[in-house]
């Protein structure tokens, strides 16, 4: 059911992308053609020969015009009606629905890119979906008169057409709010990854008040430092290791890509073998977000105030390889730090402590992109203009403190929050955040955090807390607490409610 669903989805999306490249297709030809005779347009031309063309052709069918025209030639083979897809009434009219509105997101996705409206990665013109090739995935929404969706039990949700689905995660957090009347499901986006589907129930429900608990309000501020050597330091000298798992599973994934790329097109061993890939990789994604749960989860209920650096992952982990006329430079290891960056996930590690911050009355606060947190003495203030990404340790030309690298920069960070959030701080020296005057040639972002500007001076909080170390005190600083993971003993960890709606 779920796949004849899935398949509808896709048949929907592909209908109305159908429609909407014509009808694109017949705009740039109309304008095209009203531009024909002017060999070198101003923009103000090409803008009208645009007004004019939208005017010949009419505008891009949205997703409720393709579903008029759907209706009208949709058939049906219960009638012995011909028409486009017969067969539409076995499947929930949600999914028919989805793969338009998907049709329309696709669009908007490529215009607002083309037009600078939207950061990231770039967009390309919509393609078409095919069968075994595009992810399956389908929505259905909730019917305010008619409810059909429901969670049934903490094993269970009731999807409309399909009926009761079995799930292998629990839904006791849903069921909680559900019992509370507080729950109200807006979406469940159903999705197959890896030979395995995946349920994503979009919910609204009112923010409940969480405040922090004695626990974390007397541990008070952390600050972390995420990094590609070691995944994250905090402020407290704790060091959470890199997992490395995606070491390993590269090497699983590449053999699995290279059994594939031996067998014969259209044979069932390509099949398998494309199974396979699909599994490795499906499970490469599961690894990595359970790490970071896990992680996220400890930051959030263990402190206060969760502080983090505002790191440009797009910028960090954009390829280095350049263009043709400047030819990127260290494009090998560059590619190698951005494979170790994607596999830590620094973007949904953010995503995570965000939302679990809120859940168990946390405050997360991001600290500028510009803070000069590397190269900053965590006790004195003195700022090392020389530092490379080499240093592993920092070494003050002021006080002669000598720290890890990272954890003088969790330090720092965890300092910078504290100015942030605290009133009674006003007044103290701030820090100075200077956008840096140049990028770097390269393209590249060796470590963001560093480019500034040399003349930035930055002071951390004058009294002496727990989160500043004295000049030489590294000598006598016990080793780094090794991180651990969670254990059942571990109270705040046992009570954990792993997201079942991650999908
Ligand atoms: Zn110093």
């Amino acid at each position: 059911m779920l796949a004849q669903h899935a398949g509808a989805a896709r048949w929907s999306y592909n209908y109305a992308l159908g429609r909407k490249v014509a009808a694109h297709e017949a705009f740039t030809t109309a304008r095209d053609a009203l531009l024909d005779g002017i060999p070198e347009p101003t923009p103000e031309q090409v803008a009208a020969a645009a007004a004019a063309a939208r005017g010949q052709v009419g505008r891009m069918p949205s997703s409720i015009d393709n579903l008029k025209a759907w209706r009208a030639e949709r058939g049906d083979d219960r009638a012995a009606v011909e028409g486009v897809s017969p067969w539409w009434h076995t499947v929930s009219s949600y999914a028919i629905s989805s793969g338009m509105r998907d049709a329309d997101a696709a669009f908007h996705a490529w215009f607002d890119f083309r037009a600078g409206r939207r950061a990231g990665r770039a967009v390309g013109y919509p393609r078409f979906k095919r069968k075994g090739r595009s992810r399956d995935s389908f929505t259905l929404y909730h019917d305010v008169k008619r409810p059909t969706i429901r969670v049934v039990d903490a094993r269970h949700v009731l999807l409309p057409r399909i009926g009761t689905v079995r799930l292998h995660s629990n839904l006791r957090r849903l069921i909680r709010l559900q019992g509370r009347d507080e729950l109200q499901v807006r979406s469940v986006t159903v999705s197959r990854q890896g030979g395995r589907w995946y349920a994503s129930i979009l919910i609204a429900h009112p923010a409940p008040a969480v405040k922090p608990t004695r626990r974390q309000t007397a541990a008070g501020t952390i600050g972390v430092d995420l990094g590609v050597k070691t995944a994250a330091t905090l402020s407290d000298g704790t060091v959470v290791p890199n997992p490395r798992w995606g070491s390993a599973a590269h090497e699983r994934l590449t053999k699995a890509q290279r059994a594939y790329a031996r067998t014969r097109r259209g044979s069932a061993n390509r099949v398998r073998a494309a199974r396979r890939v699909a599994k490795v990789q499906a499970q490469m994604a599961e690894q990595r977000t359970s790490w970071i749960h896990q992680v996220t989860t400890r930051l959030a209920t263990g402190w206060a105030t969760i502080a983090i650096e505002d790191l440009n992952v797009a910028g960090m982990t954009r390829t280095a390889r350049g263009t043709l006329e400047q030819p990127g430079r260290r494009v090998r290891q560059k590619a190698g730090l951005n494979r170790a960056i994607l596999d830590v996930g620094f973007g949904e590690f953010r995503r995570q402590l965000t939302y679990k911050s809120s859940w168990y009355g946390a405050e997360l606060v991001v600290v500028d992109r510009w803070l000069p947190s590397s190269r900053t003495c965590s006790a004195c203030g003195w700022h090392n203009p020389d530092l490379t990404l080499a240093d592993r340790t920092y070494r003050c030309g002021q006080c002669g403190l000598a720290i890890d690298r990272d954890l003088n920069a969790a330090i720092n960070i965890a300092a910078a929050a504290a100015q942030t959030t605290d009133p009674s701080r006003e007044g103290r020296p701030t820090l100075a955040r200077t956008k840096p005057a140049r990028t770097p040639r390269d393209g590249s972002e060796p470590d963001t955090r560093d480019e500034r500007d040399p003349e930035a001076s930055y002071r951390v909080p004058d009294e002496p807390g727990p989160a500043t170390a004295g000049p030489g005190e590294d000598a006598g600083r016990p080793p780094p607490n090794r991180w651990r993971p969670p254990q059942p003993s571990d109270r705040l960890a046992s009570h954990t409610p792993e997201p079942a709606l991650a999908s």
